[in-house]
């Protein structure tokens, strides 16, 4: 069904490289990373899920998938991989089923073209159920379905996910890093903001909720959301700790709708860090280019 879209063997020197960490990682004991309570020194052998898993050698595409693992990643992340190959490959051709813009890498060393803008921006004014802090907010169409399923069970909860900052154009983009700049100076400004192109906001699948600000991760939104945006297919972009990856310092209020498969594939296989995910798909989708 979407075979067409699986990496195809396009790199000998990627493939090859994906063997040769494939099998350093098969030479080690790495049941104890299957989580399924086994002993840590049992052998291989005796866990009958990982003997099968191990019995067969992975074909190309899963090769090609081990190759894109960002080579900064820890290794234990790399060994969750190895441990549950299958599950890994389901959930990533079923992140390459969605519409590709919503696993773009965007961040400071990759940008959107300046007139990259989505054509199915849709004010959410025309949804009483979300509470916003604006009148001029916009979301692509697709993610409003989702948006106001996350709102709606967090109300259950009594807990309101109030909107705040949504698409952002190109345009508003550089007058507002401007602004920052003038205000700031260039090096914070480039901590709390980013230049043109850069933002996930172009995107129109992101989020800011609340005040915009660190005492947002104090709030009661900002824990009910930690915990339970994922199912919903939101994901937070810049967590704490992780400014030397995502170039970002913690925004406890900025989430980015990715898709359901994409949450599962990034709590997995990538220790909920958006960024490794992000920079593994970009690297397989650009090996598969000619
Ligand atoms: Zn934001």
């Amino acid at each position: 069904m979407h075979s067409h879209k699986r990496p195809r063997i396009s790199s000998g020197l990627a493939v090859l490289l994906g063997a040769a960490l494939w099998f350093a990682g098969c030479t080690r004991d790495n049941v104890s990373a299957g989580g399924d309570g086994a002993a840590g020194g049992d052998e291989p052998a005796g866990t009958p899920a990982t003997t099968s898993e191990h019995a067969s050698e992975p074909d190309a595409d899963l090769l090609k998938m081990v190759a894109a693992l960002p080579r900064a990643m820890p290794q234990a992340l790399r060994d969750r991989v190895q441990a549950e190959p299958e599950r890994f490959r389901a959930l990533v051709e079923a992140v390459l089923d969605q519409p590709e813009e919503f696993t773009w890498l965007v961040d400071k060393q990759h940008a959107l073209p300046s007139d990259y803008e989505p054509d199915d921006l849709v004010s959410l004014s025309d949804y009483p159920a979300l509470v916003i802090n604006r009148s001029d907010l916009r979301l692509r169409s697709l993610v409003i379905d989702p948006l106001l399923q996350m709102t709606a069970a967090a109300a259950r909860e009594g807990i309101t996910l109030d909107i705040s900052s949504t698409y952002r154009s190109y345009d508003y983009q550089a007058a507002l890093f401007q602004r920052n700049v003038d205000s700031l100076g260039r090096e914070q400004a480039e901590r709390e903001s980013a230049r043109a192109g850069t933002s996930q906001h172009q995107l129109g699948t992101t989020v800011d909720f609340g005040s915009i600000t660190p005492a947002f991760a104090a709030t009661a939104a900002s824990g009910w959301l930690a915990e339970n945006a994922w199912r919903f297919g939101f994901s937070l972009s810049y967590p704490d700790g992780y400014e030397a990856i995502t170039g970002y310092m913690y925004e406890s209020w900025h989430y980015r709708y990715v898709g359901l498969p994409a949450t599962e594939l990034e709590r997995a296989f990538f220790g909920g860090i958006q960024q490794w995910m992000l920079l593994f798909l970009h690297t397989l989708l650009s090996a598969e280019r000619p």
